[in-house]
């Protein structure tokens, strides 16, 4: 559906997209995950064909946004991180006046509107305006503009961004209700909104595509951890000369217990032979499990090595 290769881009001599390479499938929802600055805005005003790259391409269901931008560009549903409303206009002025540039026939017009209206519950406040309405209502049009064509992509930039916990909550429940028709990426620099809502993560940080993974992924590592009820002297020793095992240290010793980090050197689960390993050492066991990352620990470990 969206297939991006070797995208570039420079503001003078800020790099803010360095060789960026992203295919996403169709029915996908992915988050790009970046702290401000990170370069998420260009990479989304590229991809929706708002920016030249200096390099690279993109296409959209087969279409190049630099060299088809129309069609490409028909695709996608767009929420800019400042949706371009016009506080005089009422909500139903501001969705007739985007059918049209739309280009939807006139005879379908309504039905789109009210199939937008619907999805995103703008209908209370539809004979508003616009500079009338609180920060989620109108994040809320700005959503029901970006699929009111009916587009099978959306392309979310920061859609919760500045809104208070029940309209973020809001938002949320939306694109999940959108995510069931469509392919989906957002841009957010929150963690959790990823944990929330995604299944796929990008992770991008100083113009730079650092990860690239599924959530259960991310979660995986080759590590195990083992709790013995006591310090064994030569638990390390035994541990270092199993199969895979890259490197063993101590993590804490409390008098009561001792745990122990057990390094994997390939993608193998360690415990059954850990497990193993004990029961023939005749240790006592409290815990043995597989070491698994949050997402958290993974953004703060690429922020670290940046
Ligand atoms: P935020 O979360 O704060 O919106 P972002 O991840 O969307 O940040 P970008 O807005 O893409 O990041 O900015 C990436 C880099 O490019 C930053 O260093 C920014 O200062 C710079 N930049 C963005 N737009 C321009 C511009 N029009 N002119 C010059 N530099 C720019």
């Amino acid at each position: 559906m969206i297939d991006i290769q070797s995208l570039s881009k420079n503001y003078g001599n800020i790099q803010a997209l360095k060789n960026a390479n992203i295919k996403i499938k169709k029915g996908e929802i992915v988050g790009l995950l970046g702290p401000n600055g990170a370069g998420k805005t260009t990479l989304i005003k590229v991809i929706t064909g708002y920016l030249q790259p200096d390099n690279g391409s993109v296409t959209i269901d087969g279409f190049d946004i630099l060299l088809q931008t129309q069609l490409a560009q028909s695709k996608i549903g767009y929420l800019p991180e400042n949706a371009p409303l016009y506080p005089e206009q009422t909500v139903q002025e501001y969705l007739l006046m985007m059918a049209d540039l739309r280009q939807i026939p006139p005879e379908k017009q309504l039905k789109y509107i009210s199939d937008a209206v619907y999805a995103t519950k703008v209908d209370e406040f539809l004979t508003r305006p616009i500079g009338q309405l609180s920060k989620g209502m109108r994040q809320r049009v700005g959503l029901a503009q970006a699929i009111l064509h009916k587009p099978e992509i959306l392309i979310l930039d920061e859609p919760t961004v500045g809104l208070d916990p029940t309209q973020i909550m809001e938002i949320r429940q939306l694109i999940k209700r959108l995510a069931k028709t469509s392919t989906i990426l957002f841009s957010t620099h929150i963690l959790s909104e990823v944990e929330a809502l995604c299944d796929r993560v990008i992770i991008i940080m100083n113009g730079e595509i650092r990860r690239d993974a599924r959530l259960s992924e991310l979660a995986d590592t080759n590590n195990a951890i083992l709790i013995l009820e006591e310090k064994v002297p030569d638990a390390i020793n035994h541990l270092q000369k199993l199969n895979g095992v890259k490197h063993v240290s101590l993590q804490e010793d409390t008098g009561d217990f001792s745990v122990y980090l057990v390094e994997g050197s390939h993608g193998s689960d360690l415990t059954p032979q850990i497990y193993r390993l004990a029961t023939e050492q005749k240790w006592s066991v409290r815990e043995l499990k597989r070491d698994s990352r949050t997402l958290e620990s993974v953004f703060n470990e690429l922020a670290i090595s940046a």
